[in-house]
């Protein structure tokens, strides 16, 4: 779980660099849609990772 954290801030702070002097696009990598959505992502990748978080519970739960 920090690992992710960790992963995440990293990868913020890349973008963040990164969006320093272009365009601010979504976080999703290779992925230079301009029009966020929500959340650093552009609609169609915000639904991809709401959906893949929706998933996880559901698999978590599952086993409970
Ligand atoms: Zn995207």
């Amino acid at each position: 779980m920090k690992k992710k954290i960790a992963t995440v801030l990293f990868i913020g702070m890349a973008a963040i660099q990164l969006t320093a002097c272009i365009a601010f696009t979504c976080k999703e990598q290779g992925c230079d849609e301009t029009d966020i959505y929500e959340d650093g992502y552009c609609k169609y990748h915000y639904g991809i990772n709401a959906g893949e978080e929706a998933l996880k519970d559901i698999i978590n739960n599952w086993g409970n």
